[in-house]
């Protein structure tokens, strides 16, 4: 149950009515807004006369919740804006990780030059193996902003754990939350405190119900510029990678008030399958696509396998456009 008091009740106050009544106390805009447990469904006596607004759930999808707000305020990034009524698809594109100073400068200087102004890569790699490359950390951010200096670029890079989270918020346009912190609550938190987007990955063996309650965990803290992106789940099927969930989009979109993206790569594993799922995603409507490309990927420190190489990332964008044109979308 979400409430809305009215407005002059003090904060500190609030805040102890909120420990009393074992709610959240978060500040939205302006507004004041406690949120219990959606098992509650009757306003404490002890408030009835500092509320303005109820609404009730069926279950702790709340905030999130198409029900509560048709769709959440748009996201700006720079000029530009995500989600919202804004009908922008936003492509971030760029290497799985950041590998040294040439490689993301060539990577950096191909995206602006097909007009992309957001590049991801990551610099905090949660590899599967301990024996493989772990990403550049904090050099890789240094790497990074040079980037986003020389070329303008938004820039996404994720955090894999909490011990460098404030970094990661502190450089990045939008901090990528990856399929296996997708449940770390110190960063859920971290991030729910900050300003800045977040971009949450489907943990790859969670329920839609599970991942919706992980953005509620960052919007609970007063972050409501969450992203949601479904990158592909584990399933009996072993040929490819993971299996994008693309009903699980449709489930979103219909559901949720965030904006949704797709990560082709990493659901397909494969170069070859990754523009048709990209071109699926994009015919969805959806509000962005995270799209791995490395100028030369067969020599990629990690997920070689899925990266397009420059000409055939060209090729796809420009397929991309026609397909965005046709859903009544702006490919941005
Ligand atoms: C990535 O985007 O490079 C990444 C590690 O993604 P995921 O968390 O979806 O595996
Ligand atoms: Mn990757």
């Amino acid at each position: 149950m979400i409430i809305h008091l009215k407005p002059n009740s003090l904060p500190n106050q609030i805040a102890q009515t909120a420990e009393r009544l074992e709610a959240i106390y978060v500040k939205l805009g302006v507004k004041d807004v406690l949120i219990f447990s959606h098992k509650v469904k009757e306003v404490p006596e002890s408030i009835a006369d500092q509320v303005d607004e109820v609404f009730h759930f069926d279950n702790d999808i709340q905030l999130a919740a198409k029900s509560y707000r048709k769709k959440q305020a748009p996201i700006q990034l720079g000029k530009e804006q995500l989600g919202g009524n804004s009908q922008n698809t936003l492509m971030m594109a760029g290497p799985c990780s950041v590998e040294s100073l040439d490689q993301i400068t060539e990577s950096a200087s191909f995206l602006s030059g097909l007009g992309i102004t957001t590049m991801r890569a990551g610099c905090f790699k949660p590899r599967t193996s301990p024996y493989t490359f772990q990403g550049l950390g904090q050099r890789g951010l240094e790497l990074l902003s040079e980037m986003r200096t020389k070329y303008g670029l938004k820039i996404i890079t994720e955090v894999k754990d909490s011990s460098h989270v404030n970094q990661v918020i502190e450089m990045a346009d939008i901090v990528q939350i990856g399929t296996k912190a997708m449940y770390d609550q110190s960063i859920l938190t971290a991030c729910g405190k900050s300003s800045k987007p977040v971009l949450l990955k489907r943990g790859f063996g969670t329920t839609l119900q599970e991942f919706v309650q992980a953005a509620e965990f960052i919007m609970c803290r007063g972050n409501e510029q969450v992203i949601l992106c479904e990158r592909g789940i584990r399933t009996f099927e072993t040929k490819t990678r993971f299996t994008l969930d693309l009903t699980g989009v449709a489930y979103l979109k219909e559901y949720t008030n965030l904006p949704i993206v797709v990560d082709p790569s990493h659901a397909m594993g494969y170069r070859y399958g990754v523009p048709d799922l990209a071109r699926a995603a994009m015919a969805m409507g959806i509000d962005g696509l995270l799209i791995e490309t490395h100028p030369n990927p067969a020599q990629a420190k990690s997920d070689a396998d899925q990266q397009l190489d420059h000409g055939a990332f060209e090729e796809l964008f420009a397929s991309l456009g026609k397909v965005a044109m046709a859903v009544n979308r702006k490919l941005i």
